[in-house]
């Protein structure tokens, strides 16, 4: 396995668990990739960025499940949204049958006006009646839909941009509408909980701390700062892994797990070179994501999070709160050390989340602080008065692939054609966007074909997990979606 993020971490766990003996090769000191958490010079505890996970995320539920992680992740089914004159407004399942359960959310959502409601039935009701698929969307983007939809320029602004924006990592205006309708589908529309936010009560690096144990406990390895330098293949066959230090390692099979980018640098050039089955790569775009966060010297919020609109800060996690231990919830311990860690004393730690921030890309750390600051304080008067003892500033470049219209067509499968060589994250083939849940999806299929190709005689192992089942009308619709499709 090369490369300890999530998607070769729930390759590895999956495998290791099939009685397989799995040596992982990360090229950093921790496990995690993208979704993971350090210490800071000063000895505090960041994420590289908050991380969130929704209720339909059923392949990530099942690798925290099977890393022991389920009880570090808490799910909050009152999504709290705040306009830029401080008026909070909230989403939460009524008791009415999907895909109805959040129309009550809805028409009591005070940043929207009553065109703007009417406008995001009518679009919703489109995405329910055709089970999730509307006709008619390859290759659109998400505003050309939202336009075909005649939304309103407020339901536009207020709810597709806000929930899309931070979903997918992308403007409406370059996402693939595929993608921009699934998450209502799955999110909102499909089943009753599936909206529900999940959010680690502890750093990310800790969700993985089963990982490692579950590999060495069946005779396996966890190598760290052990980069790759390149991948063989002979007789088109994969034949051994190049270290940095020099040094070759030799395997059955190999999945490589790393960002595309990386593989493009360490697979041979029949792969990745002009007409190689990963030339497409090169096509594939990334979009960035910034964190900010804010250490001040009192509480200056009480909600554990909230979305912003109308701001350039789309959302604000309050660390210190989601840290913090709930009664009867576990190793209180653990989450009270957490939590002492994440304020630093008696303060308050917030994580404000930027998706697609190309526009701060540029901008100085200085310059972003000031600009959260300011946002801050037309919400969190509280933040007016309080003195910021600590700041950073997280700009992840290239966070996520960009899902582009028609990026799907650059994306490989996990199975490379060269045989006992294949390929997990979250940039794969799975018909999920760039998510932890993409990235456990490709994991656990390339594992699935990783076990089929070593194993030959054996049935052939499924890891994949279903998706939350459809509820009420939902289901109703995505039968005959299901029927109708050849
Ligand atoms: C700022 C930010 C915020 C995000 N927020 C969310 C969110 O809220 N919810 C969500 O679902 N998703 C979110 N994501 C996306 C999510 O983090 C990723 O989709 C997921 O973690 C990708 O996992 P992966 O295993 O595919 O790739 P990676 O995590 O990139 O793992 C690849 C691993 O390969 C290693 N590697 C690279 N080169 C080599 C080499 N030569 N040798 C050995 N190892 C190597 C890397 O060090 C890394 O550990 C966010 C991403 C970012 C960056």
């Amino acid at each position: 396995m090369i490369g300890g993020g999530l998607a070769g971490l729930a390759s590895a766990v999956v495998l290791a668990e099939a009685g397989l003996e799995v040596r992982v090769l990360e090229k950093r000191p921790h496990l995690g990739g993208r979704a993971t958490s350090y210490t800071l010079p000063d000895g505090s505890e960041v994420d590289n960025c908050q991380h969130v996970t929704l209720r339909c995320c059923t392949n990530l539920a099942d690798f925290y499940r099977r890393v022991g992680a389920e009880g570090k992740v808490r799910f909050y089914d009152r999504l709290c949204f705040v306009d830029r004159h401080g008026r909070r407004s909230a989403m939460q399942a009524s008791l009415l049958p999907p895909p109805l359960h959040m129309a009550m959310s809805f028409v009591s959502f005070g940043a929207l006006t009553l065109a703007d409601k009417h406008s995001i039935a009518r679009a919703m009701l489109a995405i329910a009646r055709a089970g999730g698929a509307p006709p008619d969307i390859d290759g659109i983007s998400m505003l050309d839909w939202l336009h075909r939809m005649k939304q309103t320029p407020g339901a536009i602004e207020r709810l597709w941009r806000v929930v899309l924006v931070s979903a997918l990592n992308e403007e409406l205006a370059r996402l693939d509408a595929r993608y921009g309708i699934e998450v209502f589908w799955k999110g909102f529309l499909a089943n009753r909980t599936g909206y529900q936010l999940g959010i680690p009560s502890v750093p990310l690096g800790e969700l993985y701390e089963g990982c490692r144990d579950a590999v060495i406990r069946r005779g396996g390895q966890v190598r760290l700062r052990c980069g790759v330098r390149s991948i063989a293949v002979r007789e088109n066959r994969f034949a051994g892994a190049l270290l940095e230090d020099g040094t070759e390692v030799s395997a059955d099979a190999c999945i490589a797990a790393v960002p595309h980018d990386a593989l493009l640098d360490m697979a041979p050039e029949e792969l990745s070179g002009s007409g190689g089955p990963l030339e497409g790569l090169r096509h594939i775009r990334t979009s960035p994501i910034t964190g900010v966060h804010l250490w001040f010297d009192r509480t200056v919020m009480t909600e554990p999070f909230f979305a912003l609109l109308d701001h350039t800060t789309q959302w604000v996690f309050n660390k210190s709160l989601l840290y913090a231990p709930v009664e009867g919830s576990g190793p209180a311990e653990k989450r009270r050390t957490a939590a002492s860690r994440a304020e630093g004393g008696n303060g308050q730690y917030l994580q404000l989340v930027i998706s697609a921030s190309y526009d701060l890309v540029p901008r100085s750390r200085q310059e972003i602080i000031d600009l959260c600051r300011r946002e801050l304080a037309e919400i969190l008067p509280a933040t007016r008065e309080a003195k910021l003892e600590k700041a950073t500033v997280i700009k992840e470049v290239n966070a996520t692939f960009s899902p582009e219209p028609g990026v799907d067509r650059w994306r490989p499968k996990q199975e490379t054609g060269v045989r006992h060589l294949f390929l997990a994250g979250d940039w794969t083939r799975t018909g999920w966007p760039a998510t932890m849940e993409g990235a456990v999806r490709s994991g656990y299929l390339a594992a699935e074909a990783a076990l089929a190709a070593l194993r030959p005689a054996e049935p052939p192992r499924k890891f994949l997990q279903p998706d939350l089942p459809c509820e009420g009308l939902s289901s109703w619709w995505a039968k005959r979606r299901e029927k109708a499709t050849p």
